[in-house]
């Protein structure tokens, strides 16, 4: 084994060959759903001004306190990595003056320093979208449906979506003064944590993955026994409107998200084939955060999915999967140029293609194709080109036939799989 002289930062990762073909598809697809629901691409930089975040996500957040990359730059700002994608797309939306109601969708890498394991990295990328004046509760049903198709499209059969009601500016004070007294009563089974958590932001102990802490949160008062009647009728809106979609979901008392700005709805994508990092994405309400950024005021509602997470969840490929590729052989020198102008031809037909210009021995270029996952070779021979055919060869069951020239690219085309 060689040993090289880089590696990569803990907690990143890198794509290489078949896994970015496998992510440029996931995000294909991603693209292509997000157009249909009517969404536009925005697209935001890779870093902010700190205190964006500080502002939506929350001082008291897991986020916030122990997860953000902040570093001053040279000229003394304090810019920090994006670790969630809602803040940025909120100011994106105000500062270029984006007419609502809008529709947004983003990709991309984000980044938060976490402690790695399995489906968890420093690094990691998101696909989200956010639906910016929309206050229907149906809004949140269509949104919650645009996660499951998504990930039934992709195979995932074992998706199942859990749901909570948060409430509101009007119910939430009430509820927080019954979670505090609670929690004051049982102080002493609270982690360290948790203790900062109450007096900073109760709600934030929901986060907590203590399982002391989540034992006692099973008898905490919960955020839905005291929903305002709007925030009530709200959330059964959105139910009946899930059950009219044949969507399944469960509710989960506990479920408040680890972002300060969310408010009524919040739901999450969980999947029993990823073990301890089991969400899949996760999304909400966030009626206040347009205002809070100096916007009017704007009833919104996001999702965002964990493109790495729903990598592992994917279904595996099938073993020796041919690629959109064909590859073309010259079998002498003599037909070095031929070949490279049929190569030509097959890429202006829009069908990838490639030679080994290095090779000259045809056997070596037969190898190349097969390390290079082309579902076909055409061979170029002076024998071919005198009776104007080429020879075409599946690589796949490894049959080989004769081709007129002048149906070539109708013939790969056909053998071309993906
Ligand atoms: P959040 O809004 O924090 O729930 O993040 C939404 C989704 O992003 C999660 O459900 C995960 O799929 C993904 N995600 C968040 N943090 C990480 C991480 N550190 N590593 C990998 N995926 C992550």
């Amino acid at each position: 084994m060689s040993s090289f002289k880089h590696s990569r930062p803990k907690g990143t990762q890198d794509f290489a060959p078949p896994q970015s073909d496998r992510k440029h598809r996931v995000e294909e697809l991603f693209r292509h759903l997000a157009g249909l629901y009517g969404f536009q691409e925005i697209v935001i930089p890779v870093f902010e001004h700190t205190e964006v975040f500080i502002k939506s996500t929350g001082v008291g957040s897991d986020i916030v306190t122990k997860q953000m990359y902040t570093f001053k730059d040279r000229a003394g700002r304090s810019l920090t990595l994006r670790p969630e994608g809602t803040p940025g797309v909120v100011r994106a939306a105000l500062e270029n003056r984006v007419r609502m109601p809008c529709r947004l969708f983003y990709l991309g890498p984000y980044f938060r320093y976490e402690r790695p394991q399995k489906g968890r990295t420093r690094e990691f990328n998101q696909l989200g979208i956010e639906a910016l004046g929309e206050a229907s509760p149906l809004v949140d049903a269509e949104i919650i449906g645009f996660g499951d198709s998504f990930f039934r499209e992709l195979g995932i059969a074992d998706c199942t979506i859990q749901l909570n009601s948060i409430g509101c500016r009007e119910c939430r004070p009430l509820y927080r003064q019954n979670l505090v007294g609670f929690l004051t009563r049982h102080r002493d089974e609270l982690c360290n944590d948790c203790h900062v958590r109450l007096e900073r932001n109760p709600l934030r102990v929901f986060d907590c993955k203590n399982s002391a802490c989540q034992n006692l949160l099973a008898q905490a008062p919960k955020p839905r026994e005291h929903l305002c009647s709007e925030c009530d009728r709200h959330f059964s809106e959105v139910r009946e409107a899930l059950n009219r979609q044949g969507l399944q979901y469960e509710l989960n008392d506990r479920l408040a998200r680890g972002l300060d700005y969310y408010n009524r709805t919040t739901f999450e994508y969980l999947s029993g084939r990823l073990g301890a990092q089991d969400s899949l994405g996760g999304g909400g309400r966030y009626d206040y955060l347009v205002e809070e950024f100096g916007g009017p005021e704007t009833p919104a509602t996001g999702l965002a999915i964990g493109l790495d997470r729903t990598m592992l969840a994917m279904p595996e490929l099938e073993q020796n999967k041919r690629r959109r590729l064909a590859f073309v052989v010259w079998m002498s020198d003599a037909e070095l140029e031929p070949a490279r102008k049929l190569l030509d031809q097959l890429r202006a037909e829009g069908i990838p293609a490639r030679m080994d210009f290095d090779a000259g021995r045809p056997k070596r270029q037969f190898k190349l194709a097969d390390a290079a996952g082309a579902s076909c070779c055409v061979i170029v021979g002076p024998d071919e080109l005198t009776r104007g055919v080429y020879s075409l060869k599946d690589l796949l069951t490894g049959e080989q036939t004769e081709v007129p020239v002048n149906t070539i690219a109708i013939q790969v085309r056909a053998l071309l799989r993906d």
